[in-house]
């Protein structure tokens, strides 16, 4: 029986679909202004660890995730600009371009670190159609305004627009950025559909020349503009996932009380249904400390992982030690450190053959492990404690291979990847190897066996041999 947090209820529930076996899955996808970092993959390593126990437990899992390239701003009150427009202008493209370019550069991470795709990909902009149908449904129902900006919707008309975040609207006000777009009802009240020129009407470029056209913008019944980011998410759940509930939605823990609380409020407003069943959000990844921030400049891609050396599997065995709730901390020496255990357990496997029969008692603490919300800390340990046990080798075998379906760090090409993954030395180490290098080729040999020492102390041995230096973590 899978148990699940559930940020609707604020508790852990038994999971329950409505039409055993399939799944309905929605994921808000990528923004594709700009690269998709190690903290972003955290969250999708996260959803694809949902699916395969969703999938483990016997379910079929129908998911559906969206591409935004248009409507989502640079900041979440309605002002500022289009995230894509300014990403255009970043990479000096046209939004359309960026948006492939990006698009491409996010799926290469997904598949780097074997993110299973989703059954159906959306992208915003393929659905301007319907989601002008959306709004027209919640126009007739009374639940929009217009204003020189936009159409908005009228949080006011839907009491229970705070049950997901839990908050009272005092605090939602003290979170609030003090910006408010002019003549918005309510703080909480958000844009369905953006103008591209004040009031919808088309406007006389020739004379105001401080407004320049959007490169995105679609004719709607209210006049010229783009859909706001949420109206998309909820648009494009109910059509792809073919239903007005969809037992799971998922997404990082930052949207919980703005944008998932707009979705739910335009979806039920407009079906009169329980938009989600369960809400599955996931924590954030840290840098050394710290907010992954460009600021901060300690943004890092899975590109970024792999030119330093590492296996990009060594990244979502780090991931999976952290639970999904818990914010996690990435450091170098983290990585350091997945690399070399996965670097064994791809060793230990690799020697395993014939896989036969497996084991039910390790496998059965296994299940119970996923099943707890996802606790794939306690599923790697039991899968070290039968990798250390007596069990014979046919039997690891075969379940090690059965709990690689939810791990997903291909244990089954282990023969192969064993002699590939190479341990990766902290900076310091390899300055000290160079170090040591230098003075052994100057005949200074007492001073090298010092370094060599210093390097011990950090963790490492050296080995000197015909094909040159091996070094080992001890
Ligand atoms: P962005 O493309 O930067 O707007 O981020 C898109 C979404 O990715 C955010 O709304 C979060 O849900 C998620 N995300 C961004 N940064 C992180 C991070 N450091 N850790 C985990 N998730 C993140
Ligand atoms: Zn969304």
């Amino acid at each position: 029986m899978l148990k699940l947090y559930n940020t609707l209820s604020r508790k852990i529930e038994e999971f329950k679909p409505q039409n055993q076996p399939l799944v309905t899955m929605y994921a808000c996808g990528p923004t594709v202004y700009d690269y998709s970092h190690i903290g972003h993959m955290r969250r999708y390593v996260g959803d694809d660890i949902l699916i395969r126990v969703l999938e483990f437990n016997g379910y079929k899992v129908r998911q559906v995730m969206n591409v935004t390239d248009v409507g989502h701003l640079v900041s979440d009150s309605d002002v500022g600009e289009d995230k894509m427009e300014k990403g255009a202008r970043k990479f000096g493209m046209s939004t359309w371009e960026i948006a492939k370019k990006l698009e491409k550069q996010f799926f290469n991470s997904m598949d780097a670190l074997n993110i299973q795709r989703p059954t159906v990909l959306m992208h915003a902009t393929d659905y301007i159609q319907e989601q002008i149908a959306f709004i027209q449904v919640l126009e007739q129902k009374g639940f929009t305004y217009k204003i020189a900006d936009g159409i908005y919707f009228d949080t006011s008309k839907f009491p229970d627009y705070t049950k997901l975040s839990g908050q009272n609207i005092n605090e939602l006000k003290a979170g609030a950025r003090v910006e408010m777009v002019e003549g918005k009802r309510h703080l909480t009240d958000f844009a369905l559909w953006k103008f591209s020129y004040p009031d919808g009407r088309p406007f006389d470029l020739t004379k105001d020349t401080t407004l320049s056209r959007r490169q995105m913008e679609w004719p709607s019944p209210w006049g010229l503009g783009f859909p706001g980011w949420h109206i998309e998410c909820s648009t494009m759940a109910i059509k792809g996932l073919d239903t007005e509930t969809l037992d799971i939605h998922t997404g990082g823990i930052d949207h919980i009380a703005i944008h998932h609380s707009n979705e739910i409020a335009q979806a039920e407003a407009a079906t009169g249904k329980q938009f989600v069943n369960y809400w599955v959000h996931h924590n954030f990844l840290h840098v050394d400390g710290n907010k992954m921030s460009k600021s901060t400049g300690n943004i890092w891609t899975v590109e970024d992982i792999i030119k330093k050396g590492f296996d990009p599997l060594a990244l979502r065995y780090l991931y999976l030690q952290t639970h999904y709730r818990q914010e996690m901390n990435f450091t170098w020496s983290s990585l350091e450190a997945a690399q070399i255990a996965y670097k064994r357990l791809i060793e230990e496997v690799a020697k395993l053959k014939n896989p036969k029969l497996g084991s039910p008692e390790y496998e059965e603490k296994f299940l119970e492990a996923i099943n707890d919300d996802l606790n794939m800390a306690k599923a790697l340990s039991v899968l070290w404690e039968l990798i250390k046990s007596d069990c014979p080798d046919s039997i690891k075998a075969e379940s090690l291979l059965k709990m690689d379906q939810v791990l997903g760090l291909d244990l089954d090409k282990a023969r192969e990847k064993s002699k590939s993954i190479k341990i990766v030395v902290p900076s310091e180490v390899q300055r000290l190897i160079e170090e040591r290098n230098h003075l052994r080729k100057q005949g200074s040999y007492t001073q090298a066996d010092h370094v060599r020492n210093k390097i011990k102390k950090l963790g490492y041995n050296i080995k000197d041999t015909p094909k040159g230096i091996e070094v080992e973590k001890i």
